[in-house]
């Protein structure tokens, strides 16, 4: 019986120097190299005569090697030459700068012999041949041969020997956990055979269903992992009550200055009922970029203070944790509830302050970083958890804020503006429910998005000049923060430069991650205030940032961005009820990216780019994959591979409906420790 989880330095030949390779790969375990799929594959042809190979094909003949060679010497090249028969001719082998060749095969043996062949009247030349000892079982037949990614320092024979090693044993001894149910029940192959079939194919056919099998396999352990963890927080834990039914939250919504849309209404009831109905709440809140997201999550904090309960709201960047901080806090001035700020980057001296008011209570409402999700920082009486704009927060984040508040669990309240195509949803938020804001609030124009060369720029940051002296606001975006290269402006460069030129005079300034808290804070809150008008800046404000006023962005080489990236960018304008422009510079000539660009052009509709982006990127790239939370498949594709997505999630419900039998349980174990294994931990 073979362990797959064994080390692969348990195989013969492979010592320290192969290992340290591997790993560089993520190749630790014998299954970390069946996981390690075929990027493509090179078909191998069955031997053929000599005399029925064509001109210019890749040819593979059986022959024996003459005894003799001859090399031809030039400057810098030494050709070896050597004469190879079978029973319908000849044809010559060469190679270059490889002279060792003229001595390495035995006479009268016959060798499988596979390289360009070139026709010359009657001769037949076959170049740069790749040489095996002759087998009939193998050679007599096509062949397809794994072609993957590689590292430095190991070849494609290093890695085929490997995997063809490990191949050999599974054959022979290896069941695996979900065989009886993707067998059985789905008509699946085993999982033995579909790794052999994935890297050492007898067709393209048996490629298909070897995907289908590992790519079952891959929803499956997920579906059943999100979905046991569902029913265990569903069923083992009970929410705190929290009533909307008080002056507090009545008068804070009174107060608002705007009237919410019927969307942000729906939501709320939606809340309010998980919250007050004794279960615990796990919800999403998904709508687009300036959908009117945050008040609903101040609304939401408010019933908890007013039943006495603290919440906690963790966003992914400082800036936005100061963002709320400042709006909510102006909410709320009116009201005794007290709120604070809690990020890394704050001296140890005030997180000391704010740890205490937390643990005493006096804290009523925790706005922060993943700095909440520390060890030390305990709360007194949690009830609401609100993410904003943190898809990463997943499951065992959840699990770490539950330990702070003993045998209740807190609510969850997740919201997203990055629009997840619906069948991504599924997968990711399989545990949550989901109301969508759609519609944006009333008022709002629609941006309008231009694609332009930089040869247009002198215009465009004299539209931004004028625009600016007409009392609107501006964004400026780079991908880099220092050192652009060839075409790439990087922010520092494009700061200094306009400052000089096109923005001389008026109040610009720059924004980047490497900036100290404090000065990022100091920067944002003049753009907030208007004493700065134009805001060039890296992605630090990609997401969630909120100042009205601003009315352009330019980004510019829009095409080294994302499409969900450049659609969140955009988001940081048209939140007023001015008219808006986002403005993508590019003078990329690639078609794909190109292509993308358009995309955004002709749409806003966020959903509709999310799907787009994934399309065209794969998973594995996907822009913020994990942002996104999103696990990293290593051969699944969550659009392209919907019937497996099905069928898994067919097969996930029928084991989860029968967790009390013995044979089920185990198979959710399985899956519980293979998708931790891909959960992102916080940093
Ligand atoms: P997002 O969904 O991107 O987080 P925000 O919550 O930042 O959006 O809201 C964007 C802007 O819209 C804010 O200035 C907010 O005050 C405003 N807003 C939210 N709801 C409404 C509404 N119902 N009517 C008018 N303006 C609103
Ligand atoms: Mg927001």
């Amino acid at each position: 019986m073979i362990r797959l989880s064994e080390s692969i330095t348990s195989l013969k030949g492979v010592g320290p120097k192969k290992s340290f390779l591997l790993h560089r790969l993520d190749i630790f375990t014998l299954e970390d190299a069946l996981n390690h799929f075929p990027r493509d594959y090179e078909e191998i042809k069955a031997v053929k005569p000599i005399e029925a190979v064509a001109d210019g094909e890749m040819a593979s003949v059986c022959a024996v090697f003459a005894d003799s060679s001859r090399k031809k010497r030039t400057k810098d090249l030494v050709v070896t030459y050597v004469k190879a028969c079978d029973d319908t001719g000849q044809a010559e082998c060469v190679w270059f700068n490889q002279p060792y060749r003229a001595s390495l095969y035995k006479p009268d043996v016959p060798y499988f012999i596979r390289g360009k062949a070139v026709r010359k009247g009657k001769s037949l030349q076959l170049q740069n041949p790749s040489i095996e000892a002759f087998d009939p079982k193998i050679h007599k037949l096509d062949r397809l041969l794994p072609v993957y990614p590689l590292t430095r320092g190991l070849t494609q024979n290093d890695l085929r020997n490997l995997v063809h090693g490990i191949l050999s044993s599974v054959e022979s001894g290896y069941s695996d956990p979900f065989d009886k149910l993707a067998v059985e029940e789905y008509g699946l192959i085993s999982k033995a055979n579909a790794y052999k079939l994935i890297h050492f194919p007898d067709s393209i056919n048996s490629v298909h269903m070897a995907r289908k099998r590992l790519i079952f396999d891959e929803f499956f352990a997920m579906l059943v992992s999100i979905g046991y963890q569902r029913k265990v927080i569903r069923s083992g834990f009970i929410g705190k009550r929290i009533s909307a039914d008080h002056s507090l939250v009545a008068d804070f919504l009174n107060g608002l200055p705007f009237k919410l849309t019927v969307s942000q209404q729906k939501a709320l009831a939606d809340i309010f009922a998980d919250l007050s109905g004794g279960k615990i709440m796990n919800r999403l809140i998904q709508g687009d970029v300036g959908s009117g997201k945050t008040v609903i999550a101040a609304a939401a904090m408010c019933a908890a203070a007013a039943s006495g309960h603290q919440s906690a709201m963790m966003v992914p960047t400082e800036i936005l944790a100061r963002q709320h901080m400042r709006t909510m806090s102006r909410m709320f001035d009116k009201t005794d509830i007290r709120l604070s700020l809690l990020t890394g980057r704050m001296s140890n001296a005030d997180k000391a302050l704010v740890k205490r008011s937390i643990a005493e209570g006096t804290t009523n409402i925790v706005i922060g970083t993943h700095a909440i999700l520390q060890r030390d920082v305990v709360f007194k009486d949690l009830a609401l958890v609100i993410t904003d704009e943190q898809h990463r927060f997943g499951v065992m984040q959840r699990m770490l804020l539950r330990s702070k508040s003993e045998n209740t669990m807190p609510h969850f309240l997740v919201m997203s503006a990055t629009p997840i195509p619906r069948t991504l949803a599924q997968i990711m938020h399989g545990d949550l429910d989901v109301s969508i804001l759609d519609g944006k609030p009333p008022g709002r124009v629609p941006v309008k998005t231009h694609l332009i060369t930089s040869s247009l720029r002198d215009r465009l940051y004299n539209f931004i000049r004028n625009r600016a002296l007409a009392g609107e606001q501006a964004y400026i975006v780079c991908q880099q923060i220092e050192n652009g290269s060839d075409g790439i402006k990087s922010a520092e460069e494009l700061y200094a430069e306009l400052v000089k030129t096109h923005l001389k005079g008026i109040e610009t300034g720059l924004i980047h991650g490497r900036l100290k808290p404090e000065e990022k804070e100091e920067i944002m809150e003049a753009f907030v205030n208007g004493r700065i008008r134009v805001l060039v800046a890296t992605t630090v404000i990609e997401v969630g940032v909120n100042v009205p006023n601003a009315t352009i962005i330019a980004i510019e080489n829009a095409e080294r961005f994302g499409l969900a990236q450049l659609h969140q960018l955009r988001g940081r304008v048209g939140r007023g009820d001015k008219p808006s422009y986002c403005i993508l510079i590019s003078d990329a000539r690639d078609e794909m990216a190109k292509d993308r660009l358009m995309a955004l052009v002709k749409s806003n509709d966020g959903f509709e780019l999310a799907e787009k982006d994934l399309l065209l990127r794969g998973p594995g790239d996907l822009y913020g994959t994990r942002q996104h939370g999103l696990p990293q498949f290593a051969i699944a594709h969550p659009l392209m591979d919907k019937d497996m997505l099905g069928c898994a999630q067919g097969a996930a419900k029928l084991v989860l409906d029968r967790a009390d039998q013995a044979d089920y349980k185990k198979i959710i174990e399985i899956c519980l420790e293979k998708y931790n294994k891909l959960a992102a931990l916080p940093d």
